[in-house]
C-alpha cells in the first residue's frame, strides 16, 4: 500500500487484551488511544435509555436514535473520554448489560455506518493506537502496523472473571466463557466487517505471554 498512516492497529476478539495493549503501546509510541468498542458501547447506552421496543433494526424509533445520535471522541494517551449530547458516559459503558447490547447491534448496517465516519476522521489525523474488531480491515487499513490479537478462550474468559472480579462483580466462569464465545461467533459470522485478520496483519497470540511481553513484541514491531 502506498500511503501509510502512522498509527496502529489493534484487532481480536473479546477478553484478548486489546485495550490494555493499545492502551501501552500508545503511551510507549506517544500516540493517543481510542478503544472503538466505548463507540458501539456509547450506541447500546443510548438505545438502552431510550426504552425500545421491540428491539430490532426495523424499528422507526431506533432509526430516529441513531440518526440523532452526537457523539465526541475526545483523545487522549490513557483512553479517550467519550461524550454523547456533551454529557461524559465514559463511565457508564463497561457494564454487562451495556456489553451484551452493543455486541448485537454491532451487526447492523446502520450502526457501523453511524460510527464509521468518526472513527475514520480520528484514523486519518495519523499518531494514534484504536483497538476494535475492524480497524486493520475497514476504518484504518493503511495503519503502519496491524495486530490482531489471538487468545485461547478458556484464558480469555479467567481473565474476564478476574477482571470483574477486581470491580467486585461475580461471575462464574462457564457463564462468561459460554458468552464471550457467542460473542466471537456474532463477531466472526456477520455480514459486513466482520472479525477477520487484515492480510497484511501480524499475529499475535498473548495465551502465554504477560502485558509487558506483549507491548514489547508490538512496540518492537512498529
Ligand atoms: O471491545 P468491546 O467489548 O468493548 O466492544 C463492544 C462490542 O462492540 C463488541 O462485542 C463488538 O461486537 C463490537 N465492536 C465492533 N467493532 C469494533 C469494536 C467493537 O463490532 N471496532
Amino acid at each position: 500500500m502506498s500511503h501509510r498512516i502512522e498509527s496502529v492497529a489493534i484487532d481480536g476478539p473479546a477478553s484478548s487484551g486489546k485495550s490494555t495493549l493499545a492502551r501501552e503501546v500508545a503511551h510507549h509510541l506517544g500516540f493517543v488511544f481510542v478503544d472503538t468498542g466505548s463507540l458501539y458501547r456509547t450506541v447500546a447506552l443510548a438505545l438502552l435509555s431510550d426504552q425500545n421496543s421491540p428491539f430490532n433494526e426495523e424499528n422507526p424509533k431506533i432509526q430516529k436514535t441513531l440518526s440523532n445520535l452526537n457523539i465526541s471522541v475526545i483523545p487522549s494517551p490513557s483512553g479517550a473520554r467519550i461524550t454523547m449530547s456533551g454529557l461524559d458516559v465514559t463511565t457508564h459503558l463497561r457494564t454487562e448489560e451495556v456489553g451484551a447490547v452493543a455486541s448485537r447491534i454491532s451487526a447492523w448496517p446502520s450502526v457501523r455506518k453511524a460510527l464509521f465516519d468518526l472513527q475514520r476522521s480520528m484514523a486519518l489525523k495519523g499518531k494514534i493506537v484504536m483497538d476494535g474488531r475492524d480497524i486493520g480491515t475497514v476504518i484504518m487499513p493503511e495503519a503502519r502496523l496491524k495486530i490482531f490479537l489471538e487468545a485461547d478462550p478458556t484464558v480469555r474468559a479467567r481473565r474476564r472473571v478476574d477482571d470483574l472480579r477486581q470491580r467486585g462483580i461475580h461471575a462464574s466462569y462457564e457463564t462468561v466463557l459460554a458468552d464471550i464465545l457467542e460473542r466471537d461467533r456474532r463477531d466472526r459470522e456477520r455480514p459486513i466487517a466482520p472479525l477477520v485478520a487484515a492480510k497484511d496483519a501480524l499475529h499475535l497470540d498473548t495465551t502465554h505471554l504477560t502485558i509487558d511481553e506483549a507491548v514489547r513484541w508490538i512496540v518492537d514491531r512498529y
